[in-house]
């Protein structure tokens, strides 16, 4: 009897966890379905639904010269892989409304281009939120007021500064391209500094030796020496920004700098869209 009882509650049990497995199975499928096609429709939708949106985004970046010599498919790339952000990211202001459409667009088309040489397909897959305050902010983590401050998964923005960025080029300063870099490293797809690697070795050297950066009239802001975090982060700024000035003014560190956001020759041949990659 009490046998035959142990046998049913077993039973029972069995079918139970079957009956869940089945379920988060049938959960796990529909998820992935829903995920592939929802992703593949939206950003066909966003392109024909939403050229407005693409045409203020492309308006930012316009003077950026990377992004100017982007051609037609690489600056669609852009696009598909800014909307993967917008998808998987939330942005939001930091009163927690739903930041607008079109400012969301332009930071995930920042974020995407800093990223668009490297292989990964969303790049930030850490990034949970992105938080834009109006301006200046104050970060009890710096004591101070900022302009942009990155986690590997909060993103937090100035939008005035953002903005500002692009619309001075030659200022030495885009906290848009600057915390984006620091994304990549806090996020683990771009490593500097744990190993001996040229651009490593190059960056000690400048950072120990401010002689050059030719002093203040080096194409480093005085920032930069702070630690090698900020100097890669400042080394990204010119590669978008100012690639001429930087490729003729320290081209060693240029090319390295280039082969961290993975626009080496050999890795270009590798990437699915490398050819359509700017000629920099
Ligand atoms: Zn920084």
């Amino acid at each position: 009897m009490l046998l035959s009882q142990d046998l049913s509650i077993e039973l029972l049990i069995v079918n139970g966890l079957v009956v869940i497995l089945v379920i988060a199975l049938v959960f796990t499928f529909v998820y992935f379905i829903y995920y592939v096609f929802f992703q593949k429709f939206f950003h066909k939708q966003f392109f024909h639904k939403d050229p407005k949106i693409i045409k203020e985004g492309f308006e930012l970046l316009y003077y950026t010269p990377f992004f100017k010599a982007l051609d037609v498919k690489g600056k669609e790339q852009l696009v598909n892989n800014a909307n993967k952000l917008l998808i998987n990211t939330s942005f939001v202001t930091d009163t927690g409304q739903k930041l607008e459409k079109s400012q969301s667009f332009k930071i995930a088309l920042v974020l995407a281009m800093v990223a668009l040489g490297l292989e990964k397909g969303t790049h930030y897959d850490a990034l949970i939120r992105v938080v834009v305050y109006k301006d200046v902010f104050f970060s009890k983590r710096a004591d101070a007021y900022v302009r942009g401050l990155s986690t590997s998964n909060v993103l937090f923005l100035s939008w005035k500064d953002f903005e500002y960025g692009f619309l001075h080029m030659h200022d030495r300063y885009n906290v848009g391209i600057h915390e984006a870099a620091h994304l990549l490293t806090l996020c683990g797809y771009v490593r500097i500094g744990v190993t001996r690697d040229a651009w490593t070795v190059l960056a000690n050297q400048f950072i120990n030796d401010k002689n050059h950066n030719n002093g203040s009239q080096g194409i480093f802001r005085a920032y930069a020496f702070a630690n090698l975090n900020e100097f890669w982060a400042c080394c990204v700024e010119q590669f978008y920004e100012t690639p001429a000035e930087f490729s003729t003014a320290h081209s060693q560190l240029y090319d390295a700098t280039k082969n961290k956001l993975g626009f080496s020759q050999k890795k270009e041949a590798t990437l699915r869209y490398g050819s359509l990659l700017p000629k920099l």
